[in-house]
């Protein structure tokens, strides 16, 4: 009886508020909705909300399953007019008409290709990332997509791990930022406007810490390194309204997040309170078997139903096995009904009850111009100028010929990067293009690609590149990575140039003209000699579809190089894992350091300082965090703060001076870090907390100012209590992670 009049829910209980004089909200009635539906549903119905599909891109084969509401959502369908068959199925032949929602991986772009996320998170500018990350929902949302698995905003310590391409780097505070700010992006204003994509944070949790960054591998790790470093972009971008979450591959500690009731309950739902969607990885449910945790299907779906997976991706466990669970008492009718809230409130969310179709026929917005445009700016902003000797670049106004090198000067589909799923290589612009329209026919181009393609070995051709590069006043070498070299599964245990890359740049310092490397790839290499051989080095990252003028605005100076290295970058593979906000430990590196070439031979055992360092390597990265030069420099001055003492809910200002000392206007990323020096537990050498983006005219002065909470201060304790401890605390102010103007203050007592 009371089921029959379910559908007055809403109205009911608009009555009840409006008698005990509570306002109701939109959120009242969307819960109502939600519930109301929720009760005129079937448990098969209910199932069938929990389960997604990988489309085959034939309506035919899922007529039926959707007819019968035994699916919810899709991934991996592009066409709309597919999708609009696929959801007229479901909004007009089946019984409750609830419609579907159609995924995919729009990871740095749609079509109109962004620079890897590694590389965006190089531009440190969240404002312009939002604004890419609408771009892409907007070219998306055009096919009827209203849901992508980004960003992932795992921290990636090892670049070994294939996937640190589609990270934002190795600091917790960066990736929060830009991570939600990916977030806005996809999402818009509104979730319901037609042109925004619900986000979806992964992978949640500790994807990037995988062991020897071989991808998939195990997790070991503290529950307090796991708050402190891996859970907090994710609750930062919860705050900001992510509508999805993705469970992770990985286990952690023994438990695979797929059934990690500690990760899906305990802290996304009762210390968070998210109440968007939680999607099971690609038959992340099903992997519970191999990972030796679940016997089998019927196993592994009641332990990723009761640990709260609202949806599994693709393997279809809940579909076969949830009915009977329940019959058996083994998953709950609550687990069921709660995942199905969440599904149902999302696609309410998107407004896919009022509108569930894509308007067909309606003119693209891929490529134009303004997207065009985006893409340019941010692949500018990425690039990170690593060496200048002698101001080699930018090229000078008297050059007459340049000698173009290299496997990746002109590769339009390598430049587009990893998880590229829709973007088209014939729309990319590669640096070839780009320097020959900027140069018409003023600077004459040698073009010697020297070696096919990234892993080649045949060096028949590195003659003709040494001949064309003789003739030349300054050689351009375009090296890096293949896109099939980084992203998912693409993990190297050699992260030095592929191929005979290394040997081409050698070859090419033979002509005696001054080298600049510009690298495109996924991940840090380790380019040490490469570096020393070349006069000036740009990391370019994959730079996706606008990547060649980007590069051509930065090699001529019409644009100043302003990235900023989001990862450490090692000097050889063994140093990894390899970052700056590493512990102090008991021994640091105390001057002077011995390296294995310093130490005289039958050398006595005590000869050598006992340091925490490689006897190779040393202690020190290739390139810190936070590093990128500019053809301007920076002086910082007057660093001040509004008090050297200060208690608990005190804001501290701080302040200095900044100066554009060269000659050219530039824009400088302003890092502010600090050290709490004693804690209850040891605390990281240095921590970002927090950055701007400041832009100067040559000889100009201006002050930024930052104002530092006592929040700021505080971390994860041993009692898993973010607490700010009384006691000195360093601060630096300066232009990478290895410099700045440094004081201390006291956070005392209350
Ligand atoms: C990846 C996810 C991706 C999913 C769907 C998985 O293999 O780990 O990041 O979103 O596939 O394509």
């Amino acid at each position: 009886m009371i089921k029959k009049f379910n559908f007055l829910l809403p109205f009911i209980i608009s009555i009840i508020f409006s008698c005990s004089n509570k306002k109701i909200t939109a959120v009242d009635v969307l819960e109502a909705r939600i519930d109301t539906l929720l009760h005129l549903m079937s448990l098969d119905e209910k199932i069938g909300q929990m389960n997604q599909l990988n489309s085959t891109g034939k309506v035919n084969d899922f007529f039926e399953l959707i007819k019968s509401g035994q699916v919810g959502s899709f991934l991996n369908e592009i066409d709309p007019a597919k999708i609009n068959e696929m959801q007229k199925i479901a909004v007009e032949e089946c019984r409750l008409r609830i419609p579907l929602v159609f995924a995919r991986d729009v990871i740095h772009g749609f079509k109109t290709i962004l620079p890897i996320p590694l590389g965006q998170a190089a531009t440190w500018n969240p404002e312009l990332i939002e604004a890419g990350a609408g771009v892409a929902a907007t070219e998306a949302s055009e096919t009827g997509i209203r849901w992508t698995f980004a960003p992932m905003i795992d921290i990636s310590r090892d670049p070994r791990w294939g996937r640190i391409a589609e990270s934002l780097g190795e600091d917790p505070l960066l990736t929060s930022i830009l991570g939600a700010s990916m977030v806005k992006g996809f999402q818009g204003k509104s979730l319901s406007a037609s042109n925004s994509i619900a986000a979806c944070v992964k992978h949640y949790a500790a994807y990037g810490a995988v062991e020897g960054g071989r991808d998939y591998n195990s997790v070991t790790t503290s529950e307090q390194a796991l708050r402190e470093i891996y859970l907090s972009s994710f609750k930062a971008s919860v705050d900001a309204g992510a509508a999805t979450l993705m469970t992770s591959f990985n286990e952690i500690n023994g438990v695979p997040s797929s059934c990690n009731e500690f990760l899906l309950k305990k802290v996304l739902r009762d210390e968070w309170k998210f109440n968007g969607v939680v999607v099971s990885d690609w038959a992340s449910v099903e992997e519970l078997i191999p990972h030796g945790i679940c016997v089998d299907g019927k196993d592994a779906a009641a332990k990723a139903a009761n640990a709260g997976v609202d949806i599994e991706m693709v393997s279809s466990l809940f579909s076969q096995h949830l009915k009977e669970l329940l019959k058996e008492g083994k998953v709950t009718e609550k687990a069921i009904d709660d995942a199905v809230r969440n599904i149902l409130r999302l696609k309410y969310r998107l407004g896919l009850f009022k509108n569930p179709y894509v308007k067909i026929n309606v003119k693209s917005s891929a490529y134009s111009e303004e997207h065009l445009k985006l893409a340019r700016e941010l692949a500018t902003q990425s690039i990170v100028l690593l060496k200048n000797k002698r101001n080699i670049l930018p090229l000078k106004k008297g050059i007459k010929t340049i000698a173009v090198i290299g496997p990746l000067a002109d590769a339009p589909y390598d430049q587009m990067g990893t998880w590229v799923l829709d973007g088209d290589a014939k729309f990319t612009q590669t640096p070839l293009m780009a320097l020959k329209q900027e140069f018409s026919n003023k600077v004459k181009i040698l073009y010697e690609k020297g070696l096919e393609f990234s892993r080649d070995k045949n060096k028949s051709n590195f003659k003709k590149a040494l001949k064309a590069s003789k003739m030349a006043d300054a050689v351009i070498i375009f090296a890096g990575e293949e896109s099939i070299l980084s992203g998912e599964a693409r993990c190297r245990a050699d992260i030095s140039l592929p191929g005979a890359q290394s040997q081409l740049i050698e070859e090419m310092k033979n002509s005696g003209k001054p080298i600049i490397l510009v690298i495109l790839a996924g991940r840090p290499l380790t380019i040490q000699k490469e570096c020393d051989l070349a006069d000036a080095v740009l990391y370019a990252w994959h730079p996706g579809t606008m990547g060649g003028p980007a590069i051509a605005d930065i090699l001529l100076g019409k644009v100043l190089p302003s990235g900023k290295l989001p990862v450490t970058f090692p000097k050889m593979v063994g140093q990894i894992p390899i970052y700056y906000s590493h512990k102090n430990t008991g021994r640091p590196v105390g001057e002077p350091l011995e390296l294995i070439d310093d130490i005289p031979v039958a050398a006595p055992q005590f000869s050598v300082g006992n340091y925490c360092y490689y006897l190779d390597a040393g202690d020190q990265p290739l390139f810190p965090f936070g590093y990128g030069l500019s053809y301007t420099t920076y002086k910082y001055t007057d660093l001040d703060l509004s008090d050297t003492i200060i208690s608990a809910g005190d804001k501290l200002k701080i302040s200095c001076n900044i100066s554009n000392t060269g000659n050219f206007e530039g824009t400088e990323i302003v890092q502010l870090y600090t050290r709490d020096l004693v804690g209850s537990l040891t605390r990281p050498v240095k921590e970002l907390k927090g950055f701007q983006r400041i832009t100067l005219k040559p000889g100009e002065k201006k002050q930024v100012i930052f104002m530092l909470s006592t929040d700021d201060l505080s971390y994860w304790n041993a009692n898993m209590k973010k607490v700010a401890e009384p006691g000195k605390f360093r601060i630096w102010l300066g232009g990478s992670s290895e410099s700045g103007l440094e004081t201390e203050f006291t956070l005392c007592e209350r």
